[in-house]
């Protein structure tokens, strides 16, 4: 997230909230993910959904700075990750410790779990925001509305949500632990992998590869290249 002027009015009820280019959402997502350290750019003006939404915030050992500006109490080693990662809780309200009067009080030195959490990922690929647990994301999600440079920046748009739901629908055909639990690592996979689902099931193509055989093509382009280690 990203501390920004608004530029929206909300007036009761969901409103618009512009997106920006679908086609350069996709492709700063794509290097952010690549990458694990470049972050996003988010016009989340006064919206601080992600700060109060119950998550867990992954911090690398790495990250030497942020570590000592949360106090030690707050921090608890990552189940399943190496030692040294650790993980930032929630107070009862569901609040991040480090949000005080609705601003970020590190945010300088925020987490990088922090600067990568893009909530556009969940309107990109229509993965499905836990509205129970997290109605503020939920909310900001149906606001954004991306837009279209050309008739191929939707049609992009359309596969992206294509290859999310593919992944979703065929669970089965992927080796169990193999896909991402959270919805937003699904998300993220879908942005990874859309561009080989493109290929699978190009119009063009003679041979119509069966859903198998899509999975497999996904599978080893998830082997391919690992994105760095993320919360
Ligand atoms: S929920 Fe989305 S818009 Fe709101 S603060 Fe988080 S990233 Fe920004
Ligand atoms: S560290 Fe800052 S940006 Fe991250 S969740 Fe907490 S308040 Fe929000």
């Amino acid at each position: 997230m990203t501390n920004q002027a608004d530029e929206t009015d909300v007036t009761g009820g969901p409103s618009r909230v512009p997106a920006g280019s679908f086609s350069q959402w996709l492709g700063d997502a794509e290097a952010s993910i690549r990458s694990g350290t470049i972050g996003a750019d988010v016009p989340c003006g006064t919206c601080r959904g992600c700060c109060r939404s119950s998550m867990f915030i992954h911090i690398r050992p790495e990250e030497t700075l942020t570590i000592k500006r949360i106090p030690r109490a707050l921090l608890f080693p990552a189940p399943g990750q190496p030692k040294g990662h650790v993980l930032m809780g929630y107070n009862d309200q569901g609040q991040c410790p480090m949000l005080v009067d609705s601003q970020c009080s590190i945010y300088e030195d925020r987490p990088q779990t922090c600067r990568d959490y893009d909530c556009r990922i969940f309107a990109a690929t229509g993965v499905a925001v836990d509205e129970q647990s997290q109605p503020e994301i939920a909310n900001r999600v149906k606001q954004w509305v991306f837009d279209y440079e050309s008739e191929e920046s939707r049609e992009e748009h359309n596969i992206v949500k294509q290859a999310a739901g593919f992944l979703e629908n065929n669970r089965d055909l992927f080796p169990p632990g193999s896909l991402p639990g959270y919805p937003v690592q699904m998300a993220a996979l879908a942005v990874r992998i859309y561009r080989v689902f493109s290929e699978m099931t190009a119009k063009r193509r003679l041979d119509a590869p069966s859903d198998a055989a899509i999975a497999q093509a996904i599978l080893i382009e998830m082997g391919r290249a690992q994105p760095a280690a993320n919360g």
